[in-house]
């Protein structure tokens, strides 16, 4: 297929309607219609075929995937999605691809009426790059930077499935149960939580890279130090079912690719927790707090240290 007929049937297949796009695919480029009272709030990330996703991964789980690591991303703002633009580099116009990218895409795009509005369409090396645009009440947005001394960690749903799965893909030996796989092919994003977190977390994180990683950036942007209690980390019985109890809480710890949110909670709203997260489809643990100093420091039953190696995933690390 021509570049223009590839960029049609994107459109045709995973545009979606919002009565806020003005103009969407087909204009120079998109105009949307902000809420009065109303920010933006804007993020975009790659997938590199071969660096985020294994050659194999099926178009449609692609799609998927490509959306929900940007809705995930918009969730620990607390924001709403509510527009995306996609920009697609593929090898040659294949349509079967595309259709089931667009199939894949429009899926999660529904779950969260998030329109499709523009993007670009090139030829090169399979590379996937999704902007997703959402809106928050001015002043509501949660950043990494509100952690204060006492305050909680809380984390939501469990943590090391998506990695699990990949772990024993790269292995090659037992395969994943459908629940592992399920949990790295199509992430779901934390969209319901992190609105429900707005004025009761004090900062917010999507745990993509590994939760030391990612609670180490609330801890670097807040000016503070986070303790992790290692026995609290929450682990699903599927994850539990696949790896021992060390490798369960090593995935749990590094393993990334959890679209999990990692937020901290002051004393005082830390009973609001569970009822705000009683219709967000996910549940909280707390799992650690908030102390003086820097970095991120994990603690056994007793109280003591333990080091982790490698804390997450890092691009350009040696
Ligand atoms: P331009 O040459 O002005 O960059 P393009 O020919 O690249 O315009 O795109 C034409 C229209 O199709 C634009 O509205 C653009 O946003 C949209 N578009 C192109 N590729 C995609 C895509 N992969 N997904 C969604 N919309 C796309
Ligand atoms: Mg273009």
């Amino acid at each position: 297929m021509t570049e223009f007929e590839l960029i049609d049937l994107v459109g045709a297949q995973a545009a979606g309607a919002r009565p806020d796009v003005v103009l969407g695919i087909g204009d120079d480029a998109a105009v949307l219609e902000v809420p009065q009272g109303a920010q933006l709030v804007a993020c975009v990330d790659t997938m590199v075929e071969g660096v985020h996703f294994l050659p194999d991964t099926a178009p449609a789980d692609l799609g998927w995937k490509a959306l929900a690591v940007n809705l995930s991303d918009l969730a620990a703002m607390g924001a709403t999605p509510t527009w995306a633009l996609l920009a697609l580099t593929l090898p040659s116009g294949d349509a079967e691809f595309v259709r089931g990218f667009a199939q894949g895409f429009r899926e999660l795009a529904r779950q969260y009426s998030v329109a499709l509005v523009g993007g670009d369409t090139t030829q090169g090396p399979l590379t996937v790059t999704v902007t997703a645009l959402g809106t928050v009440e001015c002043g509501t947005a949660i950043s990494r930077a509100g952690a204060r001394v006492g305050d909680r960690v809380f984390v939501t749903g469990t943590l090391g499935e998506g990695a699990g799965a990949l772990t024993l893909l790269r292995q090659g030996g037992t395969a994943p149960s459908a629940a592992l796989l399920a949990r790295m092919r199509r992430p779901q994003p934390r969209v319901a939580a992190g609105r429900a977190l707005r004025r009761i977390a004090g900062a917010c994180i999507d745990v993509s890279d590994g939760l030391v990683a990612d609670l180490g950036h609330i801890c670097t942007m807040s000016h503070v130090a986070a303790e992790l209690d290692l026995e609290a980390l929450p682990v699903s019985p599927a994850l539990a079912a696949a790896f021992d109890r060390t490798q369960c809480q090593r995935l749990a710890l590094a393993g990334g690719d959890d679209y999990e949110l990692c937020f901290t909670v002051a004393p005082a709203h830390i009973a609001d927790v569970t009822r705000a997260l009683a219709d967000a489809g996910c549940g909280a643990t707390p799992i650690g707090r908030i102390v003086e100093g820097s970095g991120v420091r994990v603690l056994d039953a007793q109280g003591h240290e333990v080091t982790i190696g490698n804390p997450g995933w890092e691009h350009f690390a040696t």
